[in-house]
Order: C-alpha cells, then structure tokens, then sequence
C-alpha cells in the first residue's frame, strides 16, 4: 500500500532540525499498511502558505513504539537509500495535486482536511501516479542515506563512547572539510557525499554531543551504568555474560532510536546488547519493535529479547 501523510508545518521543523531522522512516527494503524515496503508521500505546508511535497518515504519496517511514546503509536523506518527529502526552496505547490486525488480533502485551508488519524490516508493507483509524476525532476535535499553521524554513532561502540565523541566528530569533520587522509579511512569512506557536509549536520552533530556530553559524568553513561548492572553485564538478546564468566564488562548500551536521528538518552530508548549483537543490530539498520520487544532484519530474522526488566510494553 501507499500513503499519503500531512506533516504539520511544526513537525516539519523539528523533525528536520535533526535532519528527519528517515524515521517517521503516527498515531494512525494506517501506517501498518506500509510494513513490508510501501512509499508514504509527505506534504507539508511552508510559512508563507504553500503546500509543497517533503518526502518520497520509503518504508521498510513499522514497528510500535513504547506506552507514552509522544509522537505516536506507530513508527516507519526508512529505506534510506531511496527516501528523498525535498528541498522546498523553489518547490511547486502541490494543494491542486492532492485536491485532485481520490483521497477526500474538501476544507477550505487543506491541512484542515489532515487533522489528528486524518494526517494519514490510503492511495489509490491513479493517486500514486499523480504524485510520481509530480515528483519526477524536484530537488532533493542533497544527502540522503546516512549521514557521517551515522556512521561515526556507529562506531561508537564500547565503555569510551561519550569520551570519544567529540574528539571523533571534530578530527573527522576537519580531515574532511580540507580533504586530508584520516588515519581511519573506514569513516571517509563511508561519507556518501564529502562536498556536503553543511549546516544541517552542525545541527545533528551538536545534539549527539549534546547528548552525551559530561563524559564518565554524562546522564547517558550514569543510565548506562545502571542498565548494565540491571543485566549483571548480560545481553538482553543472547544473554552472553562476560561479566559472570570473565568478570569484564564488555557489552554497550544501544539507542534503539540512534542519537544522530534524535534519539535519546531515556531509559526506554536503551537496550543492553553484547558487542556482536550490537554491530549487527547497526549494520543492518534493524528496526525495534516494542510489540514484540524483538529487532528484525532485513533477512527476515528475528530476535527477541530474552531478557527484559526495563522496557515498557505498548500502550
Ligand atoms: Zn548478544
Ligand atoms: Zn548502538
């Protein structure tokens, strides 16, 4: 299925300060349509009044988030190789497209006609047509696919994530902007466009620093610590406890939604995972149900957790 999805002017701007995350979250079991695949067509209406298409989302998995979550039940996780973002600048106005769709939208100021679960709806063929064509030639914004925060919070795995953190961002950031040879070429590598580092991600850079800032005194690694000892070291996935048999602590402390797509440091956005489980879960970009408190993979495997003593169900 496809779907068409009014994102409030505000929600907008907040979800872009954090460079949209490639996560989108509702409070309408609509979105479950788009698990297993589905575009979600976002428009968004610009502050001097126009409607303009956001997004072409692609959806690769929707899983349920945690009882209090404040952005909804629902939430879809991106293929981000193919979602575009677009760039509203010089943007088209889109209100007579979707005025002419088959999805019913007949209030006089349009998002009127998107209000709470109306925020999203189910298209027809012909209305996924139209916005295709509409959406052939328009300006995306220009990184899609992950960002070099990503691949940094990737890499931050282990005891000295929150001391490493600005160090990382600041050497990566400068070897990158002058193009010199970091002594670890893994990360350039995986910059997917060098010439773009811009704006935007001083924005994600600073609240992933943010986040973590206070180093050994950080609120993350306070949580951190008490999670830990919550497990006695162990992994909520295979239960592997280097703490028990080795007496060394080695398992990390996930953020299921990463900080670099405005993720936090709630306890409810933690998991304890063994360096093994934590690597895959970040390779694979796999979503997190709360449902099913269970990670799934693009392979169709699945893990649920074996241990559980923190997180909370669904509402
Ligand atoms: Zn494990
Ligand atoms: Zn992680």
């Amino acid at each position: 299925m496809n779907l068409l999805y009014y994102w409030q002017p505000d929600n907008y701007r907040r979800d872009r300060r954090y460079g949209f995350g490639y996560h989108l979250s509702q409070n309408s079991a609509i979105m479950n349509s788009v698990d297993n695949g589905g575009t979600i067509w976002a428009f968004t209406r610009r502050g001097d009044g126009r409607y303009v298409l956001a997004a072409e989302f692609l959806a690769r998995r929707v899983t349920r988030n945690p009882a209090g979550y404040t952005y909804g039940k629902y939430r879809a996780w991106a293929d981000t190789d193919r979602t575009r973002y677009f760039d509203l600048a010089d943007a088209p106005d889109i209100e007579p497209i979707v005025r002419g769709l088959a999805v019913r939208s007949n209030a006089t100021h349009l998002g009127q006609s998107f209000q709470g679960t109306s925020a999203v709806r189910f298209l027809g063929v012909g209305d996924v047509q139209a916005l295709s064509a509409f959406a052939v030639g328009l300006p995306s914004l220009a990184r899609v696919g992950f960002y070099p925060e990503d691949v940094l919070e990737a890499r931050f795995l282990g005891e000295d994530v929150a001391g490493r953190v600005v160090r990382d961002v600041s050497e990566t950031r400068i070897d990158y902007l002058y193009g010199r040879d970091t002594p670890d070429r893994q990360v350039v590598r995986e910059i997917p466009n060098p010439e773009l580092f811009g704006t935007n991600d001083d924005m994600r850079i600073r609240y992933v620093m943010e986040q973590l800032k206070g180093g050994r005194d950080s609120e993350f690694r306070r949580v951190a610590t008490e999670l830990r000892e919550t497990y006695a070291g162990r992994c909520q996935v295979c239960e592997f406890d280097p703490q028990i048999r080795y007496a060394q602590e080695i398992c990390h402390v996930h953020h299921v939604v990463w900080l670099s797509r405005g993720g936090d440091n709630d306890r409810s956005n933690l998991v304890v995972l063994c360096p093994n489980h934590h690597a895959i879960v970040h390779r694979d970009d796999a979503p997190f149900d709360y449902g099913s408190l269970a990670f799934s993979f693009a392979n169709g495997a699945v893990e649920a957790l074996r241990l559980n003593l923190h997180l909370p169900g669904i509402a």
